[in-house]
């Protein structure tokens, strides 16, 4: 699971904040889970 830090948008992994939840590039504590953009599926017939 990645995540993205909400204050300098750098990816996080779930390894850096396994100790502490805080971003380690800028200390922010705001995360979000990163997603997959998702693709719109076209019906077909
Ligand atoms: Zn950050």
């Amino acid at each position: 699971m990645e995540y993205i830090c909400y204050s300098c948008g750098k990816i996080v992994t779930e390894e850096d904040i396994v100790k502490r939840v805080r971003c380690p590039y800028c200390g922010g504590k705001v995360l979000f889970k990163k997603r997959p953009e998702i693709v719109k599926k076209v019906k077909a017939r």
